[in-house]
């Protein structure tokens, strides 16, 4: 009954969202804060009968929008249901194993090779340097790739790679391949691409209003780069659905990205939250790897992520675990309010 083609996928396992108690819940890079408080008069006062009709298929408003919050055209955004969603077109529009092998670092956001394998894109895993940095020169080598992924700051590391560096690697890399810039956290520490999408015509930065804007549950994310890129874009989404966000997403998406007062505060209070547990963990003989993300990269010597995972659930506290060769010692463990945060130090000191 089956095709050839679903036999061949591995689907992603999103984060838990358990359903049966309530977790401190540090395990899916969710904002602890809420979204604008301008939301919440939209809300009440969204006439009803307008729900009749379709939403804008060309996301008009919202496109003006965050081109005018990032100075760029509107010809140069596209929008879609989630960056993941975003991420999928991008694939489907940029990267074939035609002209050769799809390059992302070895850890790294575990949706790349789902995606990969769902249009039979092949790809090589390159090594991070013996830190947990994305090293430039190992996506420079001689043999002939179709393209290159990452996000800035790189998950699940939190590692962010310098404005000079991503700088470099453009220089460097094939003009004619695509590289995309999974910015999902870039607002929570390092330098944005997005001020060399003039320069690089084969760069695509994509972001989300999931993480610093707290929309998790909006399912928004969008990209940014030449208008040929954002044309394709276009072209994949109008063959899948017209209109993967609603009117609704785009309203909110509208007010959000214009409220950015609102969210500069709570942007700075995780990265003074996610500092100060840095240092709360190291001083309790943790490593930390540096992060400019929403979340931690941690291990205790001589304890497995798993075990970590384990203690912390059955004590009520939810942090993620990759099951991976190299990071099995790691735990990823998300930046909450600062309650949240001593309940986790709290419990780390008494159960480690
Ligand atoms: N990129 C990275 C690196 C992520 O961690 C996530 C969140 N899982 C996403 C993209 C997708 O985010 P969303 O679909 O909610 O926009």
């Amino acid at each position: 009954m089956l095709t050839q083609r679903i036999k061949r996928l591995s689907p992603y396992v999103p984060g838990e969202q358990p359903q049966d108690r309530t977790y401190i819940k540090l395990n899916t890079n969710e904002n602890p804060y809420p979204p604008t408080p301008a939301i919440e008069p939209f809300l009440k006062s969204f006439e009803i009968e307008r729900l009749r009709l379709y939403p804008d298929p060309l996301f008009g408003s919202l496109r003006e929008a965050i081109s005018k919050r990032f100075n760029i055209e509107p010809s140069q955004v596209f929008v879609g249901n989630g960056s993941d969603e975003v991420l999928a077109f991008a694939f489907y529009a940029f990267f074939d194993s035609v002209r050769g092998k799809l390059l992302f670092p070895e850890f790294s956001y575990s949706f790349y090779p789902v995606y990969c394998d769902f249009y039979g894109i092949e790809y090589r895993k390159i090594p991070l340097n013996e830190d947990f940095a994305i090293e430039i020169n190992n996506y420079l080598g001689e043999e002939s790739s179709c393209g290159i992924v990452f996000p800035n700051p790189n998950a699940p590391t939190g590692i962010v790679l310098s404005l000079a560096k991503v700088t470099e690697l453009l220089e460097r890399y094939l003009e004619d391949r695509v590289v995309v810039i999974d910015e999902a956290y870039i607002d929570f520490g390092g330098e944005s691409a997005i001020s060399l999408i003039d320069r690089f015509k084969n760069l695509l930065v994509i972001r989300t209003f999931s993480k610093s804007m707290s929309l998790a549950a909006l399912r928004l994310g969008f990209a940014m780069g030449n208008e040929d890129l954002i044309s394709a874009l276009f072209s994949v989404k109008d063959s899948f659905n017209s209109y993967p966000a609603d009117l609704i997403a785009q309203k909110i998406g509208e007010i959000a990205i214009n409220d950015t007062d609102y969210y500069r505060s709570i942007t700075q209070k995780i990265i003074l939250s996610r500092e100060s547990l840095s240092k709360q963990l190291k001083g309790l003989g943790w490593d930390v790897l540096p992060s400019g993300a929403n979340f931690i990269f941690t291990e205790k010597k001589g304890l497995s992520g798993e075990t970590v995972y384990k203690t912390l659930k059955e004590a009520g506290i939810l942090v993620r675990y990759f099951d991976m060769e190299g990071i099995r010692n790691f735990v990823r463990i998300t930046i909450g309010t600062d309650e949240e945060i001593e309940a986790l130090v709290k419990s780390i000191r008494t159960l480690f």
